[in-house]
């Protein structure tokens, strides 16, 4: 069975003024690793966006699992949500908390028992390879180094999915390559990955698959692709 199906999506803002998906339909199987392309305003983030139940469509389906997203309450949402852990440009970490806190913390939003937390943390930690800078606060960490804490966040409750949107944007080459060898690491474990990126380089390495996004439409569905702008 397919983790995430779209099922002819439209997604319109302002009274049906502006439409920012249009007839979008794909499946994603457990354990692809799926890049997303497309210029600014293409529709990405709207699509991020649907997908984590942040936003309704206003036509189709959007379906995680066994779950239809689009149609959960928002009582409902949270639980689901937390299968899918997220990454974002700006890493999004806890400025008064340390690297080790900052993991811990999602932990502790989600009710896991207090036993349980420390050995999960130093789990994470040492999958993104950071478990030297576990007291690390965030202004103490280099860009890469906050994102595998951002990372490490995301994966220490072995979500099925983890989303990264833009991940790498304020990132240099190496810094870049880092962070997408962890990706691909928590990927050959078997969690599913949906990459949005810019990163023509990354996605080429990659050569998974690539879906593209123009004004709005799928343009093009690969299963090895590589990043070209239409
Ligand atoms: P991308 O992430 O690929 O840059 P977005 O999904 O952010 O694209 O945007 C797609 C289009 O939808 C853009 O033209 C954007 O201006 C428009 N859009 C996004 N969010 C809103 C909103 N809340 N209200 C109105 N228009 C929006």
């Amino acid at each position: 069975m397919a983790l995430i199906s779209f099922e002819n999506v439209t997604k319109e803002y302002g009274n049906g003024e502006y439409t920012a998906l249009a007839d979008i339909d794909f499946k994603i199987e457990p354990k692809e690793f799926v890049s997303i392309v497309g210029k600014s305003g293409a529709g990405k983030t709207t699509l991020i966006r649907l997908l984590m139940g942040e936003e309704k469509p206003s036509t189709g389906r959007v379906v995680f699992g066994e779950y239809e997203i689009s149609s959960l309450s928002s009582k409902e949402l949270p639980k689901v949500r937390r299968q899918m852990g997220t990454i974002f440009q700006n890493y999004r970490l806890l400025p008064t908390k340390n690297a080790y806190e900052n993991v811990a913390f999602a932990l502790e939003v989600a009710g896991v028992p207090e036993r349980e937390i420390d050995d999960m943390v130093r789990e994470a930690l040492d999958l993104v390879g950071l478990s030297d800078k576990a007291y690390n606060f965030p202004h103490e960490l280099s860009g890469g180094e906050a994102q595998r804490v951002a990372m490490a966040r995301a994966m220490v409750n072995h979500p099925e999915l983890i989303v990264a949107d833009e991940p790498t944007g304020n990132l240099d080459p190496l810094n870049t390559a880092d962070v997408i060898k962890v990706l691909q690491q928590i990927n050959e474990l078997g969690t599913t990955v949906i990459l949005t990126t810019h990163n023509k380089d990354v996605v080429d390495k990659l050569g998974r698959r690539v879906i593209q996004l123009d004004n709005g439409r799928i343009i093009r569905d690969v299963a090895k692709g590589k990043y070209t702008i239409a």
